[in-house]
């Protein structure tokens, strides 16, 4: 892999400022998932035991490039110090005295990044201030690698540069999954819109060997073979789009893999009155708001045969049950191939993640990517200015 690790570096007695995302959820002045907290804890005892002080820098919220008093990490140092079971200073302005005092296994916390106009703006001479407190250079949040910001692309050309131990695990399980993966590969894509991933659809058909198209983005497809969709969710206007995907996934030898069952209602609700039908058979009144069991008995099978699964959005309207049915179906029989060690799984999303915990699958998945945004444009393939500059 080109991009360097911990590993790689000479920490002793190095001062090292880490970019982290510790953007994490709080209500009332309480942190109510620490998550994204303990996720970097490696990173800070790995930079520790090889002799080295650790720095932290994150952005917190969107203050635009002012000060906003509820936004400032003075608010989370303490349970960062709770969390990884050291000494959190903070510092919010005078960044090289606050260096300078540093002392045993204390971890100094700079002040929200996006206080400054010169962090979204990737502006060189805050990258350079930035520079100055450190000997190295990580950057673990891989959850903010798709945007060129001072302290994820400028700053790691000023300094010897690398991923820390969470960006080392997020890379290392995309690469798996989309780098060079083991085949046959098959790849799950749900979710509401056509729209909202046309990028991914088109880079994933030249790519797997097998595209499940779940969810209402399905319907657009279906629609686009002139198949009446009722009321459901539908894009219209992007058939032709669909159509090109389907060429384009026939050049390439890319099997596409539509609902050949599916479930309709006529209310958006939770237990609402259902029933399952062929894909060309939804009545005029009703949505289709998920995929049935004849559809979830294919994809197990193309599963069972896969070595690689990489899933971003659910397969129906997973939120309300029963159409929840074959997104949890679907997940749990990808869960059990993984943990018996016959494929590799990698999923990403927001709603894609709460849809695997809320199926009880997620902690089988081989990586469970929290990146969002970023996972997103990786799954496009596009390049990540934050994961590009450490290879420069
Ligand atoms: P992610 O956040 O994982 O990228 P998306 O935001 O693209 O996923 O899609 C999730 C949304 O898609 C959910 O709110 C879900 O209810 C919706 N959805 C899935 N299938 C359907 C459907 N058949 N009709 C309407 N909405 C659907
Ligand atoms: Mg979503």
């Amino acid at each position: 892999m080109a991009w360097k690790t911990l590993d790689d570096m000479d920490l002793d007695g190095k001062r090292v400022l880490v970019r982290v995302d510790i953007n994490v959820p709080m209500e009332d002045g309480v942190v109510t998932d620490m998550t994204r907290i303990s996720r970097i804890a490696d990173t800070v005892y790995d930079i520790q035991d090889a002799g080295g002080q650790v720095i932290l820098m994150a952005h917190y919220g969107r203050p635009k490039g002012k000060v906003v008093e509820e936004m400032s990490l003075i608010h989370i140092a303490p349970f960062v110090a709770d969390e990884l079971g050291v000494p959190v200073t903070f510092a919010d302005s005078d960044y090289r005295d606050a260096v300078k005092e540093m002392e045993g296994d204390e971890v100094l916390l700079l002040e929200n990044l996006r206080f400054n106009p010169g962090e979204e703006a990737n502006d060189p001479e805050f990258a350079k201030r930035l520079a100055s407190l450190c000997d190295v250079y990580v950057n673990d949040a891989f959850s903010a690698a798709h945007r060129a910001h001072a302290s994820t692309e400028a700053i790691a050309k000023l300094r010897p540069s690398c991923a820390g131990r969470l960006m080392e695990e997020e890379l290392s399980a995309l690469e798996a999954a989309l780098g060079t993966p083991k085949r046959p590969v098959v790849a799950v894509v749900g979710g509401a819109k056509v729209s909202t991933k046309l990028d991914l659809l088109g880079n994933l058909v030249g790519k797997v060997d097998h595209l499940v198209i779940g969810g209402g983005m399905a319907n657009t497809f279906l629609a686009a073979q002139g198949i009446n969709v009722g009321k459901s969710l539908c894009e219209h206007d992007l058939a032709e789009t669909a159509r090109e995907i389907l060429a384009k996934a026939e050049a390439a030898g890319c099997e596409i893999i539509l609902p050949r069952d599916i479930v309709v209602a006529r209310v958006f609700k939770a237990g609402a009155a259902h029933e399952t039908v062929a894909p060309d058979a939804c009545p005029a009144d009703a949505m289709i708001l998920d995929a049935g069991p004849a559809t979830v008995a294919y994809i197990k099978g193309v599963f069972a045969k896969a070595k690689t699964l990489i899933w971003n959005g659910p397969m129906g309207a997973f939120e309300i049950a029963p159409f929840d049915a074959a997104t949890n179906a679907a997940a749990l029989a990808a869960a059990k191939l993984t943990k018996a060690g016959k494929l590799t799984s990698v999923a990403g999303g927001g709603d894609t993640v709460a849809a695997l915990n809320q199926a009880g699958a997620a902690a089988d998945f081989t990586y469970i990517s929290t990146a969002g945004g970023a996972f997103l444009e990786w799954m496009e393939g596009k390049e990540l200015p934050g994961v590009a500059a450490l290879n420069a």
